[in-house]
């Protein structure tokens, strides 16, 4: 069975071709700055072959023609009609979508009416699902949804303290994000464990470019820090996370900043960026060695708020049997990992600095011997959740 897996941005289409039958990718690639002349495809073998074409790509249309003419060159595939199914990744479901859900013109028209939810978004997988309905002729498409495992909050902890009618009129609530990756991590360190996922209680931090921190008990999302956006909870990499909304109010009063402004400001100047500079983990890590101080502040206020969350969902869950670190800089940072877990030996987390320290390409418990919480690296993967979430679509 081949499963093609798109993630469509508003100038950029990753993708992922899977075998599922062989468990392997069989290639992945990323047509981007579409609509631009300098438009770029390149598509990677599971061989490490690569092929690419550089040249104007005006729409998601040409886009996709580009990534069919890669796979036809490649020899993986002739047509997108030759797949079993294309899985979507859809940053919002709103209320609407607590499950990967087979994709028809209402499906469609429910996640485009979900576009005020998610501007930058959901508006491009729109146009993405309509391309790619177009170019594979009766394939089966599949929305997989960011904010679906987090369905099960209860509604204490995803309502805001704002007028109730405001949940009711335009549904103002917490969603959260990166479930797909959430569920990838906690259902594989449960597996790890050995402990049946409907039993499991953990606290699972995403830690990328973007970052969110999720309550998982017995297996279900009960809390996540990011909320009706993915601006709310740990500071990111340029996002601020929790912040005093009363800021906003005195940044317009003294000096006029605008809606858009603010926006821009929370989204794109903020976070790690806006205290030192950059918002490269591995590059600060480079400005701390060197002694810079804002690197080394931005850092300490980064680990600093994700140990809070940690706390938090710790009182929230009562047992917690993992704490997991996913995502580029939670797989790959062992310096944070450590300063997170700093002092946290009450709750029963305690980390070993020598395993802390290794490579952790597969699933790699870094606690110490008798830690009561297992602290697990558990690198993530997306696109073979919504793989795999495609592929159990059909065969429902
Ligand atoms: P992601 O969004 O999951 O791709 O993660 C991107 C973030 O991971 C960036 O801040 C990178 O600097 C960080 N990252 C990737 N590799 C490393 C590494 N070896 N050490 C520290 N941070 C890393």
């Amino acid at each position: 069975m081949k499963i093609l897996v798109l993630n469509s941005g508003s100038s950029s289409i990753k993708f992922q071709l899977f075998d599922m039958n062989a468990s392997q990718v069989l290639a992945s690639g990323m047509v981007e700055q579409i609509g631009e002349s300098t438009s770029q495809a390149k598509l990677t073998t599971h061989a490490k072959e690569d092929f690419s074409a550089s040249k104007p790509i005006a729409t998601h249309e040409e886009a996709l023609e580009t990534m069919n003419a890669l796979f036809a060159q490649s020899g993986l595939l002739n047509s997108l009609s030759e797949l079993d199914a294309i899985g979507h990744r859809v940053v919002h479901g709103g209320e609407l979508f607590s499950t990967p859900t087979l994709i028809d013109q209402s499906v469609l028209e429910g996640i485009r009416g979900l576009s005020a939810l998610a501007p930058l978004h959901n508006p491009a997988h729109v146009v993405g699902i309509e391309t790619a309905i177009k170019q594979s002729k009766g394939v089966p498409q599949v929305a997989v949804f960011d904010t679906a495992f987090h369905r099960t909050l209860p509604q204490h902890a995803y309502m805001y303290a704002l007028p109730y009618e405001l949940y009711e009129s335009l549904h103002v609530r917490r969603y959260g994000f990166h479930g797909t990756s959430h569920h990838f991590v906690s259902k594989s360190a449960a597996a790890h464990l050995n402990i049946p996922y409907e039993n499991f209680n953990a606290i699972s931090l995403h830690l990328g470019n973007g970052t969110s921190a999720t309550a998982i008990q017995g297996g279900k999302s009960v809390d996540t820090s990011m909320g009706i956006s993915p601006l709310e909870g740990l500071i990111m990499g340029t996002r601020s996370g929790d912040l005093d909304p009363a800021i906003l109010f005195y940044l317009h009063r003294e000096k006029g900043y605008t809606i858009a402004e603010l926006d821009t400001l929370l989204n794109k100047q903020s976070g790690l960026k806006g205290i030192c500079g950059n918002n490269d983990m591995r590059e600060i890590g480079l400005m701390i060695d060197k002694g810079d101080e804002k690197a080394t502040l931005a850092f300490e206020m980064f680990a600093y708020r994700i140990k809070k969350y940690v706390g938090a969902y710790s009182a929230v869950l009562g047992r917690v049997d993992a704490l997991i670190f996913t995502g580029g800089i939670g797989e790959n940072d062992s310096r944070l990992r450590t300063k997170v877990c700093e002092g946290l030996g009450n709750l029963g987390i305690s980390i070993d600095t020598n395993t802390n320290d290794q490579r952790c390409k597969v699933i790699t418990p870094i606690h110490t011997q008798n830690a009561p919480v297992a602290t697990l690296v558990v690198p993530t993967n997306e696109e073979l959740e919504i793989a795999q979430q495609t592929q159990a679509v059909l065969v429902k």
